[in-house]
């Protein structure tokens, strides 16, 4: 009697544990924490019945772990907010290259990873910012700082404020720059930008945004999505700020504003590598993009997605001049930009 109970609760585990290996989960590791992101995940377990965990980190922090962890890594989807940060995914091995018609056909070439020699792709952008440059409207004339370039004249002496040179966000942009100009104008152009500054690069992009408003620089570079948080913030003190400064989109007349992805790849080890690019795949429509890019005013990857965000309108009119190299370049050269940072003393 007592034996045969222990058999049937036996039974009942080794059922219960086959209906959890069986249960549809994808595991994700995320660089992105915008609380906007729950109800697009919610709403992609509804639509398929894949349930999703996930662990939030930072780009470096879950390229380390993914090292770290090797064969034996849960993660399955990985997204991560930089350009230069999915290709050193991709170079070391990180990633699993997928062919996907779907994605293929929903996000422009320049916006994912360079083909493999067998046509597959590593990783794919799904939203897109711009690194912009906002002024003093009191002090600077907006032709003075309407092109990159223009931050390393010394007409800008003593009025810049940067983060860090060797952020992500600005690797990325140097590493564009240096595809148009080539070696020996970039580094002279940073060495211009180290003459220009009006303080030695700290804090993050809304800091610089604020530095200018409070008077201490009169140019500063940001990612777009930080100056459309503040356009879209009540508080008085960030309206005041909003006030104080005016927006350029660089190189309208030349090779176009410098603009970075956030974007996604299926892990290396994927064990749910279906569920995986289906979740890749649910972040490419439209009604994912839709959410996706406006959760954190950015603009929408996939081709033919509009967005309506009053913010976004409100800096960009009906639209800008945006690069078009592939963007997969600026992670290759980013470790020539950082050893001429390195040179130029950009810290
Ligand atoms: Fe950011």
């Amino acid at each position: 009697m007592l034996k045969r109970t222990f058999v049937t609760a036996l039974l009942g585990l080794s059922v219960l544990a086959s209906a959890q290996a069986q249960e549809a989960v994808v595991n994700i590791y995320s660089a992105r924490h915008y609380p906007s992101d729950e109800a697009l995940y919610s709403q992609f377990t509804r639509q398929t019945g894949i349930r999703i965990n996930r662990v939030d980190s930072d780009d470096a922090g879950i390229l380390a772990r993914l090292r770290a962890e090797g064969a034996a890594s849960p993660a399955d989807v990985i997204l991560l907010v930089d350009a230069a940060r999915l290709w050193r995914g991709e170079a070391e091995g990180l990633f699993q290259p997928i062919h996907s018609p779907a994605l293929e056909a929903a996000i422009p070439a320049q916006l994912r990873g360079e083909p493999t020699a067998d046509g597959r792709t590593a990783w794919f952008g799904f939203s897109t910012r711009a690194r912009v440059i906002v002024y003093d409207k009191v002090k600077v004339k907006r032709e003075d700082v309407d092109t990159y370039e223009e931050l390393g004249d010394p007409k800008n002496k003593g009025r810049l404020c940067i983060r860090s040179g060797s952020h992500p966000y600005n690797l990325s942009l140097f590493g564009a720059v240096l595809e148009h100009l080539g070696e020996q104008k970039t580094e002279a152009w940073l060495r211009g930008m180290v003459d220009n500054m009006a303080r030695p690069p700290k804090g993050g992009d809304t800091d610089q945004i604020r530095a200018v408003a409070a008077g201490e620089c009169a140019v500063a570079v940001t990612n777009s999505y930080y100056l459309a948080r503040l356009m879209r913030s009540t508080r008085p003190e960030d309206q005041a700020v909003v006030e104080r400064i005016g927006v350029v989109f660089p190189n309208q007349q030349s090779w176009g504003t410098h603009v970075n992805i956030a974007g996604g790849a299926v892990a290396r080890h994927a064990k749910n590598r279906e569920h995986a690019i289906k979740f890749l795949e649910f972040l490419a429509s439209p009604q994912a993009q839709e959410h996706f890019a406006n959760g954190n005013n950015e603009w929408p990857a996939a081709k033919g997605v509009q967005l309506d965000n009053p913010a976004l309108k409100a800096m960009a009119g009906n639209g800008f001049k945006s690069e078009t190299i592939p963007i997969a370049v600026v992670g290759r050269n980013a470790v020539k930009v950082q050893q001429m940072l390195d040179r130029v003393g950009f810290r």
